[in-house]
């Protein structure tokens, strides 16, 4: 990821001993999940990631050559002033994160960011050779094609 500056309450840098980073955020980490996906290469590749694009909050990112899917769905254990609800039991990955690389003051410049259908359609166009006809759909071309006998 890369980082820009934007718009925080305090700067990283300007902490105080003993504070932590997480006492100034929206709860960012806990709004969202994504996994990584495998680098689309055919049609249909790009139609299971046009499919996924159907789907509510979903969109699709490319971090370092790494294609993701991210969906933004808030934790339900996420309490309104942006603590954890179940900080004892809370899942191990959430355990494992920690602020020092964290999304605290990203912007969300990826490399690539799709976030419609459109947008990935447009992308796949570009980027492979046409795609083939059914042998269905040349038949039905065919038939469109007939004159009409009145
Ligand atoms: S780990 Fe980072 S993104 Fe998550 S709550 Fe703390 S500061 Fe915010
Ligand atoms: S379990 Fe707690 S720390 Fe983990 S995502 Fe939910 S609110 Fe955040």
């Amino acid at each position: 990821m890369t980082s820009f500056d934007i718009d925080v309450p305090i700067a990283r840098k300007d902490l105080k001993a003993g504070e932590n980073l997480c006492d100034y955020c929206t709860a960012k980490c806990c709004r969202y999940y994504a996994f990584p996906i495998d680098t689309p290469k055919t049609w249909k590749d790009f139609d299971y990631i046009r499919w996924y694009l159907l789907h509510g909050q979903a969109s699709i990112f490319v971090d370092e050559g790494t294609w993701f899917i991210m969906v933004m769905a808030d934790c339900k254990h996420l309490l309104p002033d942006n603590r954890c609800g179940t900080y004892e039991t809370r899942p191990q990955i959430c355990r494992e994160y920690t602020t020092d690389d964290c999304e605290y003051d990203f912007d969300s410049a990826y490399d690539k960011l799709f976030e419609s259908p459109e947008q990935v359609q447009e992308y796949a166009e570009a980027m492979l050779p046409p795609r083939k006809r059914a042998p269905w759909m040349k038949e039905l071309k065919k038939k469109m094609a007939l004159p009409v006998v009145s």
